[in-house]
């Protein structure tokens, strides 16, 4: 129920809340407002950042434990992946309503398996009981991880180094995750074997690691896509101080999109978040070495070109705007 407080909190956008609340100078070489703080230390430079994963905000009550266990590293490795920071230690915060052992063997086998992965070690964390009104088993599961890493001083890269003329690439495909969602809510019905498609992709997102590493020197600035392609790359594009046009036909979407009405495919696939794939940017001089890196398993696409002119335009197949009304997601849009 609204009450005076709660309106002007709602009032706020989750970026406008940070930007007035959490920003203050900061010395380091990037504070907040982007995907990883830099940290210069002797001769080393370390990218930090951290991501919660909320029941009942992030995942779902009864949610399978090792994906969440993988889930709750990859969206951090993520974003050391959208800096070009290679994984080096995390440590994890964690409140469960009771010792379930069956459920803390299953998340700690997910978390460690892409721990192992990346070699990238749990060196402390605090763990709680929590509680919580209405919850299931009386509380719900809350998680934090913070994971560190280690960028070339020589090749740092945030969301800031757009620049006109250079072109908007993104990884993988976009919009499967907000899919999942759909089908989860039971709002679309996606048959098989593309139903399991989208729900993995939702559930064990696969962070860009290798690719953030190889783009050194030749991404001017990167983001991973978490909350949308429009609401991320407007993050980029903010934070350059310059603009861009995205062309909807050559924004990646899996096949099954086609099936949808072009409202739903809009909506999921340049505003669906989740996807944890990375959007960068790149001088039209480094195309041939960026398709270079682009694999069997990893498609890179050209989706736009950054311009001087601010704001992001999305144009269809002949350079017509588009018409949808795209919302990015924010945590707190919806309230009124
Ligand atoms: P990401 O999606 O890459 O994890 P977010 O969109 O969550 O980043 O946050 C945007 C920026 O705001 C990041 O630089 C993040 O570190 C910063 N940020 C978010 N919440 C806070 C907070 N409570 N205090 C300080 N900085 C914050
Ligand atoms: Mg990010």
């Amino acid at each position: 129920m609204a009450n005076r407080l709660g309106s002007e909190v709602a009032a706020l956008s989750e970026f406008a809340l940070i930007e007035r609340y959490f920003t203050r100078a900061c010395k380091e070489r990037q504070g907040v407002g982007d995907d990883c703080a830099l940290i210069d230390v002797g001769a080393q430079t370390l990218a930090i950042t951290t991501d919660m994963l909320l029941e009942g905000v992030h995942f779902l009550a009864h949610a399978d434990p090792e994906a969440l266990g993988h889930k709750a590293l990859a969206v951090n490795l993520s974003d050391l992946a959208a800096a070009g920071a290679r994984p080096r230690c995390f440590v994890l915060g964690i409140a469960i309503p009771s010792p379930n052992e069956q459920w803390l063997a299953a998340f700690s086998r997910g978390l460690f398996a892409l721990a192992e992965q990346y070699s990238c070690v749990l060196v402390g964390g605090d763990t709680s009981r929590s509680t919580s009104v209405g919850a299931v088993n009386g509380g719900s599961t809350w998680i934090s991880i913070t994971a560190i890493g280690e960028v070339d001083r020589t090749n740092v890269r945030g969301r800031s180094g757009a620049r006109p003329g250079d072109d908007i690439w993104v990884s993988g495909r976009l919009g499967e995750a907000a899919l999942a969602l759909a089908i989860r809510r039971g709002q679309r019905q996606v048959p098989s074997p593309h139903r399991e498609t989208c729900l993995r992709r939702m559930d064990w997102p696969q962070p860009r690691v290798e690719l953030g590493l190889a783009l050194a020197g030749l991404a001017t600035a990167a983001i991973d896509i978490s909350d949308g392609l429009v609401g991320d790359l407007g993050h980029v594009l903010e934070r350059s101080g310059v603009g861009a046009t995205v062309t909807w036909p050559d924004v990646p979407r899996a096949e099954i999109f086609g099936q949808l009405d072009v409202a739903a495919q809009q909506q999921m696939v340049l505003a669906g978040g989740d996807d944890y794939e990375l959007l960068f940017t790149a001088p039209r001089s480094q195309r041939v070495a960026i398709e270079a890196l682009a694999t069997q398993q990893l498609a890179l696409s050209r989706i736009g070109q950054i311009e001087a002119a601010p704001g992001l335009r999305v144009v269809d197949g002949e350079g017509a705007p588009i018409a949808a009304t795209l919302h990015s997601f924010d945590h707190f849009a919806s309230e009124t």
